[in-house]
């Protein structure tokens, strides 16, 4: 069995799958079952809400997101990863969706412009003609 330094702490501990010393782990599970706990209560809460009332890091709220430890109607605010605007659901936010998927069809269009009309002078007016005698 090997030995590893926690990502965490630093520590040396005996590798397992968590990738972090019991220590650490333990305190990663009181800190997450905090933030369900406050979810429970606080289900439109964003992620700077549920630090604030915690004390659990937004990195430990965010990675229990995409671990999929954060599910049901709770919609917890995170940074959109091509904007960093917030958003509640996938990976980036609607208008970073609707761009990527724009660039992926990116059909060439051949510019359907009409030729610009000859800029016609404006002649034929009024021309009087004074006669001198
Ligand atoms: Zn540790
Ligand atoms: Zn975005």
């Amino acid at each position: 069995m090997g030995l590893a330094n926690c990502k965490e702490c630093g520590k040396l501990y005996v590798q397992n799958p968590a990738g972090i010393c019991p220590d650490c782990y333990q305190q990663l599970e009181e800190q997450e079952a905090k933030v369900a706990a406050y979810l429970r209560d606080n289900q439109r809460a964003s992620i700077g809400e549920v630090h604030e009332a915690t004390g659990v890091p937004e990195k430990v709220i965010l990675k229990m997101i995409k671990k999929g430890r954060i599910v049901g109607d709770i919609r917890l605010e995170y940074p959109c990863e091509t904007c960093g605007k917030p958003i509640s659901e996938g990976r980036v936010c609607a208008e970073c969706g609707r761009r990527v998927l724009s660039q992926i069809k990116n059909e060439p269009r051949p510019a359907a412009k009409p030729p610009e009309p000859p800029a016609s002078k404006a002649g034929g007016g009024l021309h009087t003609t004074f006669i001198k005698r």
